[in-house]
């Protein structure tokens, strides 16, 4: 069985913390309108009185070849990320990824101290293993995973402000096939 990858767009694809003028070797600016951010921009617009104004569009930086580096790993891919199924419509398409699985999130708060992500994505993984990129991995998020999901995991923060680096390919490479090496687990 291989393990699932689960990846965030915002932070590790899109590190929208890099303070650039402009995109850096590789990525690439877009203006896109997921219906996700239209719906969102149109509640925020309306709160603020603005409800006639046009939504503008989203700006993403994305590297291409950050798409075929994912697929070259040894997992499978599954989007977990607020963009939802919109990931699959623009970001999908734009890195030249097939159509993943994604999560729907049932809630975006958590109170207990741990990403909003962190107990959804332990139960649907079911116990398989997985790896996660996120910008908001802290270490609540590494313990809650330890103590309630019965595979293997590792969990990688990524900076927003880089986005994906090379050492993290490798790192996520290493770990999969450290884990296939291993003995099974029970
Ligand atoms: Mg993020």
């Amino acid at each position: 069985v291989r393990p699932l990858l689960l990846v965030d767009v915002d932070g590790p694809l899109n590190p929208y913390a890099a303070h650039w003028n402009r995109p850096p070797a590789g990525y690439q600016t877009f203006r896109l309108l997921p219906p996700g951010w239209v719906a969102e921009e149109r509640r925020r617009l309306e709160v603020l009185g603005f409800q006639d104004s046009l939504v503008e569009p989203l700006r993403v930086c994305l590297n291409p070849s950050h798409g075929p580096a994912l697929a070259e790993l040894p997992y499978d891919l599954v989007w977990a990320t607020a963009w939802e199924q919109d990931a699959n419509q623009f970001i999908a398409a734009l890195l030249g990824l097939p159509e993943l699985p994604f999560l729907a999130w049932s809630t975006r708060v958590n109170p207990d101290g741990v990403n909003w992500k962190t107990h959804q994505i332990v139960g649907w993984v079911n116990g398989r293993p997985f790896a996660w990129i996120d910008d908001e991995i802290g270490d609540a998020d590494r313990a809650w995973v330890s103590d309630n999901h019965r595979g293997p995991s590792f969990l990688l923060r990524i900076d927003p402000g880089t986005g994906l680096m090379p050492d993290d390919f490798v790192a996520l490479s290493d770990w999969a096939t450290k884990f296939r090496q291993s003995p099974p687990i029970g």
